[in-house]
């Protein structure tokens, strides 16, 4: 089912998560394991990112941070399909402009149609220092816009090549948006115009970029009501659980951590984790009251953090779910 169908028929907010693939030759059984857990949870659908290459993150003695990256990692599309066969849950990929060529995102949609997948997120990525070189004999998608362009053609029967009665793909696009505006973005009302384009090109919901600071959040969604975006836009949620997150989130995610929550870690480092997740069970509570159509977690490698605060949400997890 589409991701949008799930809001518009969800009777409760939903709790949906965000996993990202093994590294090159890891094993998908802790994938697994992970998933496992989640389920009990109920997600109407699971996101799976792509990378265009695989970073580690290095932290410089001066306070930089330093990007190391290596080559592209596989797995999203067969994790998708893994999703959907043995857990009946709808996986939604995220696609990326970076690093990929338009010819080969082609042929990732007909894999994920041919796969019976209704639904991506279409998402630029982020370029980087000796990052993976572009292919010489194709096209590239600029922004994450082009990319639904390309996604909203297929849907319409279009492919990159003039075919005479190519099958019209139905794909649901998810995009990204930021609260605290992109890094890039001048200010935020231009980033809001950049994702009203988006909008407009065709995608169909906005799932945020994380933030801790929720003012942010009801601000930048009564922006985009004002710009005329009407889809639902679901916030993201990472939570913070070590000293460190208050350093590195804000350097790579370019993003606010509320002097409140980092002083109260930095009087009590070893407490971060159950900080962290006071801080998320907040965070939630006061968004599912503001009337948010879903809560998105970045999960990532690990899902008990997440799981602690929907654990430990007023209105228990119960109430929240398909
Ligand atoms: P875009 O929408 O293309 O915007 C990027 C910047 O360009 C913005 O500053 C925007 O204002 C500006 N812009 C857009 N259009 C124009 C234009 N026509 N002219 C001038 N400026 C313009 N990264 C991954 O590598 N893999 C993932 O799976 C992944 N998943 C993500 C999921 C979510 C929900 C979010 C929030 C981020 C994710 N990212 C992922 C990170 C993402 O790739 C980066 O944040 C990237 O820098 C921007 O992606 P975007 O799709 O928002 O880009």
């Amino acid at each position: 089912m589409k991701v949008v169908e799930h809001y518009s028929r969800a009777e409760e907010p939903l709790i949906s998560f965000e996993i990202i693939p093994p590294k090159r030759g890891g094993s998908v059984k802790k994938v697994f394991d992970l998933l496992d857990q989640v389920m009990k949870y109920d997600p109407p659908f699971i996101d799976v990112t792509y990378h265009a290459a695989e970073s580690h993150y290095e932290e410089l003695s001066d306070g930089t941070i330093k990007r190391h990256i290596k080559r592209k990692r596989p797995g999203t599309i067969g994790l998708c399909a893994a999703i959907m066969h043995k857990y009946g849950v709808d996986p939604v990929p995220h696609l990326i402009c970076e690093g990929f060529t338009k010819e080969e995102t082609e042929d990732a949609l007909i894999e994920l149609n041919y796969l019976g997948i209704d639904n991506v997120l279409a998402i630029r990525g982020d370029a980087a220092e000796n990052s993976v070189q572009r292919l010489k004999n194709g096209t590239t998608n600029k922004y994450a816009v082009d990319l639904v362009k390309q996604i909203k053609d297929m849907n319409e029967g279009r492919y990159l090549d003039d075919i005479t009665n190519a099958q019209e793909t139905n794909f649901c696009v998810g995009v990204a948006g930021y609260p605290e505006k992109h890094f890039e973005a001048p200010n935020l009302d231009f980033d809001i115009q950049m994702l009203k384009n988006k909008v407009d090109s065709g995608g169909d919901y906005i799932v945020t970029q994380m933030f801790f600071d929720n003012e942010a959040f009801f601000r930048f969604v009564d922006k985009c009501r004002e710009a005329g975006i009407e889809c639902p836009i679901v916030p993201g949620l990472k939570i913070l659980t070590r000293e460190r997150h208050l350093n590195f989130l804000p350097k790579y995610f370019h993003l606010n951590i509320p002097e409140e929550l980092s002083d109260e870690v930095q009087a009590n480092p070893t407490e971060a984790r159950n900080i962290g997740i006071e801080w998320g069970i907040q965070q939630c509570t006061e968004l599912l009251e503001g009337g948010v159509p879903g809560i998105h977690f970045y999960i990532m490698g690990d899902p008990t953090p997440a799981l602690n605060v929907i654990d430990g949400l007023p209105m228990g997890h119960k109430a929240v779910g398909k």
